[in-house]
């Protein structure tokens, strides 16, 4: 490609490390082999799963046995909530929350009509749950209690730990889905109470198409896919072996990069956060009085829209999400920045922008320098920027 590309979109997807390509290149040409196959060839590609399942349960303090692949972070979650529901048929509550991933909402959505009773738990304006809700939601008929670590569009932190203590104490099993977390923060699941959680290989500079599920030894499970007997029986399918060996070198990767993750991409973040939130007036900075993933930066700009941002942010080369939804040709906030009551104004001009190690201080400084003009531009030809209201809402101001 031409262009230069300035990419700050890592929640969305990363780049696969040189390191990972270079570990599963063998298995496409020389070891192809069905892991599965009696003969020698097969037999010979078992050492390489496990290894990679030893390099997962490293990075998240698990046993390998305990670490099933799968095709990727939703099928994690499905087979996660569907295993503890299908183990537990006598009870119908579920628990989550209001701002998880769609891979957890929607299939809430359909466990409702199937007859489930399901409770979402909401968050404040900071995006912060309150652990007293989820106490006042457990009943005797809750089969799971499913908590993101930490959210996709914010960074914001949940105290899963704690959340599984409480699920546990009454008898409940406590699913993760650590999609944006696993890498990005230091995960120890040898002294938690979490049962199940979710990873997904392409959010850690692993391929697209690979995804974990941890489930703890010992807790009643039952598999998505049913069929042949490949992971002991928990998933079926032959084992996809280059992406595996792929995950596995990236989650010894990310084992080896947490200080840098935590030093130098929040040193970057918050860089870029604070040389934003100087330079242009009436931003709002969603989640900053919680703890956030240290490479994840979501901010508002009132007025304005996201997806304008977006377009003339992707002209000078920049790569960023916004954090609206198009739902039945209108766009709204997401589902995550409504939950938080995010004021209208601000809500509808919302970029997420999230880094990795890959990152630069330069890059970040042209973001800072580009930023302004672009806002700049969009305001003097928004009708809303003199109070006129938004998408038919009443303006409402900063809190
Ligand atoms: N959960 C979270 C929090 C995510 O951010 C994502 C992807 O964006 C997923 C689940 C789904 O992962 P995958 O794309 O591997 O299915």
């Amino acid at each position: 490609m031409d262009k230069r590309i300035y990419y700050f979109d890592n929640n969305a997807t990363s780049r696969v490390a040189e390191e990972v390509a270079a570990a599963m290149e063998p298995f496409f040409h020389g070891l192809y082999a069905n892991p599965s196959s009696m003969h020698f060839f097969g037999g010979s590609l078992q050492v390489y799963l496990d290894t990679a399942r030893q390099q997962v349960a490293d990075l998240i303090g698990a046993k390998p046995e305990e670490i099933i692949f799968t095709s990727c972070g939703t099928e994690s979650d499905s087979t996660a909530i569907y295993s503890a529901l299908r183990s537990q048929p006598e009870k119908k509550h579920f628990i989550t929350t209001q701002v998880e991933h769609p891979a957890v909402l929607s299939l809430s959505k359909s466990l409702e009509k199937q007859g489930y009773r399901v409770t979402l738990l909401p968050v404040d304006t900071e995006g912060r749950i309150n652990l007293e809700d989820l106490k006042n939601a457990i009943t005797s008929d809750t089969a799971l209690v499913s908590m993101m670590w930490a959210n996709n569009e914010t960074g914001v932190v949940f105290p899963v730990e704690e959340a599984a203590r409480i699920a546990h104490s009454r008898g409940v099993l406590f699913h993760t889905d650590a999609v944006q977390a696993a890498g990005k923060v230091p995960i120890n699941l040898a002294e938690s109470k979490i049962d199940m959680l979710s990873i997904s290989g392409h959010k850690l500079h692993a391929p697209k198409g690979i995804g974990v599920l941890y489930v703890r030894k010992g807790i009643p499970f039952k598999p998505f896919l049913i069929g042949g007997h490949q992971e002991e029986g928990r998933r079926a399918g032959t084992e996809n072996v280059p992406y595996i060996v792929g995950l596995g070198k990236a989650a010894e990767l990310a084992k080896k990069h947490l200080d840098i993750e935590n030093v130098k991409v929040r040193a970057l973040r918050d860089r870029l956060e604070a040389g934003l939130a100087a330079a242009i007036p009436n931003t709002k900075i969603n989640g900053k009085g919680a703890e956030r993933l240290p490479n994840t930066l979501s901010i508002c700009f009132e007025y304005i829209e996201g997806e304008s941002i977006l377009l003339m942010l992707s002209e000078k080369g920049i790569c960023a999400s916004s954090g609206s939804a198009c739902t039945s040709g209108s766009l709204e906030p997401s589902h995550v920045l409504r939950a938080m009551k995010v004021p209208q104004t601000y809500a509808h001009g919302s970029i997420r922008l999230s880094l990795s190690i890959y990152n630069t201080e330069e890059e970040v400084e042209y973001v800072i320098k580009e930023f302004p003009a672009i806002v700049e531009r969009l305001r003097a030809i928004s009708p809303f920027a003199d109070g006129k209201p938004l998408f038919g809402a009443e303006p409402q101001h900063k809190d």
